[in-house]
C-alpha cells in the first residue's frame, strides 16, 4: 500500500532511533528510499576535466602529427620483421641447399646468391635505421617547437617580458616557494608617467620603443632569479623572491638613476620620462591577487602624491 510521506518520515525517524543513527540528511535521505522501497536515485557524474589539449588548435596539431609519425614507425618497423623473416627463411634454404650440393657450378651460384641475400638482409636492416634516425630527428624538432610555443603563449610580444599569464604562473610558484621556505618575497608594479604624452608628441612606434628600451633598463637592474611581467600597456610587475620592501625600493632607486642617466633617444634628444611605483610584501597566506591588489594600491597612492614616486603599501 502506498504510503504518504508523512508516515514515511515518521517510520524513517523511528527506523533512525532503532539504528542509533544520527538524523543527518545523508542518513535520512538513504532511509527514506529503504522505507518508500524506491531506488535510491544515482549520484550525479563528476564532471570531467575539460581537457586543456582540446581547446589548443596547436596542441591538436601535434598530437595529429606524433599519431601519423608513430603509425608511420609502427608499420616501418612491421615491414622490417616481415622481410628480415621473408629474407632470413630465403638464406637459410640457400645455404641448406648449399650443404647438400655436390656439383661446382652449383656451389658457386648458391655461394653467389647467399652473399646477395645478406647483402640484402643488411640493405634491409640500414634503410630502417636511416628511417629511425629520421623520425627521431623529427620528434626533436616537434620538441623544440613545442618548447618555444611554449614559451611564446607565456611572453609579451613587444618587449619579451612575461604576459599575464606567465606573470600567473610564475607568481603562483614564487609565492608557494617563499611560503613553503619561509622567505620574503616582494612585488612592485610600475608605471611609466603620462605616457600617453610620449605617443601623442613622438608617435606610437617611439611609445613602443621607450616600452622596450625600458625593459632593458628594468632587467639590467634586476637579479637573474627576479622575474619581470608587463602587466598591461605601460604597465610592469616585478617580481623579487627573497627580497623585502627595502630591497626593492633600492632597486627602483637604481632604476630611476640608470633611467635618468640613459633615455631613450628621439631625433638626437632624449625622452625624458619618469615612473611611479608601488611596493607589497607577501603577508602570511597571501594569494596572488591579494598581493598584486595592494601593490597596485601603493602604485595609486605614488600617482596620487604626484608620480616620479615610489610608495610602500
Ligand atoms: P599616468 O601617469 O597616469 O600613468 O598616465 P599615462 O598617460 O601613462 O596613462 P594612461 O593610462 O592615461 O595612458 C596609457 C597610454 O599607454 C595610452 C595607450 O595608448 C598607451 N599604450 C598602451 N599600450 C601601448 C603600447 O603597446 N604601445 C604604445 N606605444 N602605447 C601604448
Ligand atoms: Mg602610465
Ligand atoms: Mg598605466
Amino acid at each position: 500500500m502506498a504510503q504518504t510521506p508523512n508516515v514515511i518520515g515518521h517510520l524513517v525517524m523511528q527506523r533512525l532511533k532503532e539504528r542509533g543513527l544520527a538524523a543527518t540528511p545523508e542518513n535520512y535521505e538513504r532511509l527514506y528510499y529503504e522505507v518508500a522501497g524506491l531506488p535510491p536515485p544515482k549520484p550525479e557524474p563528476e564532471p570531467e576535466p575539460e581537457p586543456v589539449v582540446q581547446n589548443n588548435p596547436f596542441c591538436m596539431e601535434l598530437l595529429v602529427t606524433l599519431r601519423e609519425m608513430l603509425r608511420e614507425v609502427t608499420d616501418k618497423t612491421d615491414h622490417l620483421a616481415r622481410e628480415l623473416g621473408e629474407k632470413n627463411e630465403d638464406l637459410r634454404a640457400s645455404v641448406s641447399g648449399l650443404k647438400k650440393s655436390r656439383e661446382k657450378s652449383e656451389v658457386v651460384r648458391l655461394l653467389g646468391l647467399i652473399v646477395a641475400q645478406a647483402g640484402g638482409i643488411q640493405d634491409s636492416v640500414q634503410n630502417s635505421h636511416r628511417d629511425l634516425v629520421e623520425t627521431r630527428h623529427s620528434l626533436k624538432a616537434m620538441q623544440d617547437e613545442l618548447a618555444e610555443t611554449r614559451q611564446l603563449l607565456n611572453e609579451d610580444a613587444l618587449t619579451g617580458a612575461l604576459n599575464r599569464r606567465g606573470l600567473d604562473q610564475n607568481l603562483q610558484r614564487e609565492i608557494a616557494r617563499a611560503q613553503r621556505a619561509g622567505t620574503t618575497l616582494t612585488v612592485a608594479m610600475v608605471d611609466l608617467d603620462h605616457f600617453k604624452r610620449v605617443n601623442d608628441q613622438h608617435g606610437h612606434e617611439t611609445g613602443d620603443q621607450l616600452l622596450v628600451h625600458f625593459t632593458r633598463l628594468m632587467r639590467s637592474v634586476m637579479r637573474k632569479s627576479d622575474a619581470l611581467a608587463r602587466y598591461g600597456g605601460e604597465e610592469f610587475t616585478l617580481i623579487l623572491p627573497e627580497t623585502d620592501a627595502r630591497g626593492a625600493h633600492k632597486l627602483l632607486d637604481r632604476l630611476r638613476e640608470v633611467h635618468r642617466q640613459s633615455p631613450l633617444l628621439f631625433e638626437g634628444k632624449a625622452v625624458a620620462t619618469t615612473f611611479s611605483a608601488g611596493i607589497a610584501t607577501l603577508q602570511g597566506e597571501d594569494n596572488g591577487h591579494a598581493l598584486l591588489r595592494r601593490a597596485d594600491g601603493a602604485l595609486f597612492a605614488a600617482k596620487d602624491a604626484g608620480r616620479d614616486t615610489i610608495q610602500i603599501a
